[in-house]
């Protein structure tokens, strides 16, 4: 993880001593360090420069007040601006429509997002005591069906039952049928994944996403995979309405650069985070907590 660039500033900050305002000489060391940093993380490039460049624009004839020492003021312009790209706040989940309100989670294979549904159905029902529907849609893989109908059951969510002989879109109106008779408040649709991103699964889930018209459709990206999240991020944001992102295996030791990066190149929020594979690892996404944890 992109950790402790605070630390990693405190050589080249040392040289602001002594200023009474941050200049384009003074602060070129750090904006160096700080761009070496972003780009080790697997930020991507676009995003890099723009960066600097708000940091630099945001950092310019700052005074520096107070008791502040400049070294903190250009900490401080860094914080600022690593929040505002990604997001500035939680962008929490829409579940405001007529129940069930459907949740459409869409991503590569092995991203995470069997294990985040159920992680989520779990969070809505602790946070937000929602009485949550889990269904699988992926009719290539039986194990993954069975992987989500074990978890439900670990978890005590209920299960709608799918199985491989049926149409992904004829499985998920069932299920949506079935919520509504039973009173779920939230449908979660689980859907198949590729191991890359291919006409007939992006065809696929466009139909899905048209038939049941989900209020959240989530990209599930694993955070590990660097600037391919990012480039997978944009295939789907391309292919499908999507409402939010959520970023798998922040725990791991990914250099995090996905997190800065999809927000920008998609324009969606990040809404979960997933920080470990336990039932309980997902967290809402705040922007500044993750600016505070990359700064150390
Ligand atoms: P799917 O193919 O997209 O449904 O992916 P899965 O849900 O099967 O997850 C693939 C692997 O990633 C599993 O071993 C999960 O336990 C693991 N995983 C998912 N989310 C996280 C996370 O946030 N942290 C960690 N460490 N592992 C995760």
């Amino acid at each position: 993880m992109l950790d402790n660039l605070t630390q990693r500033l405190s050589g080249v900050i040392k040289n602001l001593r002594g200023q009474a305002r941050l200049t384009e000489s003074n602060i070129q060391d750090a904006l160096r360090e700080v761009r070496m940093a972003l780009l080790e993380a697997d930020v991507a490039l676009p995003v890099v420069k723009d960066f600097i460049a708000q940091v630099k624009e945001a950092a310019l004839g700052q005074e520096v007040i107070g008791n502040l020492n400049p070294g903190q003021a250009f900490i401080g312009v860094v914080h600022r601006e690593l929040t505002k790209l990604m997001g500035e706040h939680n962008d929490a989940l829409n579940l405001a429509t007529t129940p069930p309100a459907v949740i459409l989670m869409a991503g590569l294979q092995g991203a995470g997002k069997t294990t985040t549904s159920g992680k989520l159905a779990k969070l809505l029902r602790e946070q937000q005591k929602k009485k949550v529907l889990l269904v699988s849609c992926d009719v290539y893989r039986p194990a993954a069906i069975e992987q989500l109908r074990t978890l439900a059951q670990q978890l005590e969510i209920d299960f709608f039952a799918s199985d491989i002989s049926q149409k992904p879109q004829d499985i998920a109106l069932a299920a949506h049928d079935y919520a509504k008779k039973h009173y779920h408040d939230v449908l979660i649709v689980d859907t198949a994944g590729r191991l890359a991103i291919d006409a007939a699964m992006m065809e696929e889930i466009k139909q899905l996403n048209a038939a049941l018209k989900p209020i959240e459709t989530l990209f599930v990206v694993d955070a590990m995979t660097g600037q391919d999240a990012v480039n997978t991020a944009k295939a789907f944001g391309e292919a499908l309405p999507l409402t939010g992102v959520i970023l798998t295996k922040l725990d791991g030791d990914a250099r995090g650069g996905a997190a800065l990066s999809v927000r920008q190149i998609t324009g969606k929020p990040i809404k979960f985070i997933g920080v470990s594979e336990k039932p309980n690892g997902l967290e809402a996404f705040h922007p500044e907590r993750m600016a505070s944890r990359v700064l150390g």
